[in-house]
């Protein structure tokens, strides 16, 4: 099993923000966490990510326990959080830097790819909300683990720029074979998105359903086609 945690419960103080959370990712796996405002999603994620420690049950990746072990998957935070100093470029090879040798050729090839040729050597200052996302995408992506852990990547954006991102993501995941935990609010994006669907209850979390999208790819006809607001 790729990603595994089992009944973990997690407290900040008095609060037990999350109870009894069990969930798991399989190799190529497309999973969706969902649950409203507040209900625990990124922490969570901050749990697989390494960032906090859960108080009872265990996380294991590739069925090996991690606990508070950062740089074990590709993460991309609520927050895409782009240094304002370095150029787009840097900024995606950041994750590489901290663990050996940065690769801008790559890098430049993958900029190119979701359309930001000309923005390689912009400042985050200089992008539009969905650039910045596609950069820390990226940035994620780069890191080259198996698992791609991302936190509402697309709720800041507007109607067709998260149309345009989810189809997006949807052809990087097919292409690539990743596997992904893609945390939401919106039921809607989690049906297009994922083959699994976790559904988080409110104070603590735990987990009300699993639930298997009764889809079959490719979904692309599925939805908007919105290309030629883009093109
Ligand atoms: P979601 O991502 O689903 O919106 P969060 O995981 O961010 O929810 O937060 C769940 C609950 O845990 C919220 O009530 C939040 O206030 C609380 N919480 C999250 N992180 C901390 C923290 N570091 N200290 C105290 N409370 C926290
Ligand atoms: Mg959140």
């Amino acid at each position: 099993m790729l990603l595994k945690m089992d009944h973990i419960e997690k407290s900040f103080g008095t609060t037990q923000v999350l109870h009894d959370i069990s969930i798991h990712v399989e190799e190529g796996e497309f999973v969706a966490l969902l649950g409203p405002s507040g209900s625990g999603k990124s922490t969570i994620f901050n749990l697989i990510g390494g960032m906090a420690t859960p108080d009872e049950g265990t996380i294991s990746l590739n069925d090996k326990i991690i606990h508070g072990q950062k740089g074990l998957i590709g993460y991309m935070p609520q927050q895409p959080s782009l240094f304002p100093w370095r150029t787009v470029i840097e900024n995606v090879v950041l994750m590489q830097e901290l663990s050996g040798k940065p690769n801008y050729e790559e890098a430049s090839e993958w900029l190119e790819k979701v359309g930001l040729r000309e923005f390689k050597k912009s400042f985050p200052i200089e992008l539009s909300g969905g650039m910045k996302q596609r950069v820390a995408f990226i940035r994620a992506l780069l890191s080259k683990q198996n698992l791609l852990c991302l936190d509402e990547p697309f709720s800041a954006l507007d109607e067709f720029t998260r149309i345009e991102m989810q189809k997006w993501l949807l052809s990087v995941w097919e292409e690539n074979r990743k596997s992904v935990l893609f945390v939401t609010h919106s039921i809607e994006e989690a049906i297009f998105l994922a083959d699994r669907i976790y559904i988080l209850t409110k104070r603590p979390a735990t987990i009300k359903e699993e639930i298997k999208v009764p889809f079959a790819r490719p979904r692309e006809e599925s939805l908007l086609n919105t290309n030629e607001f883009f093109q």
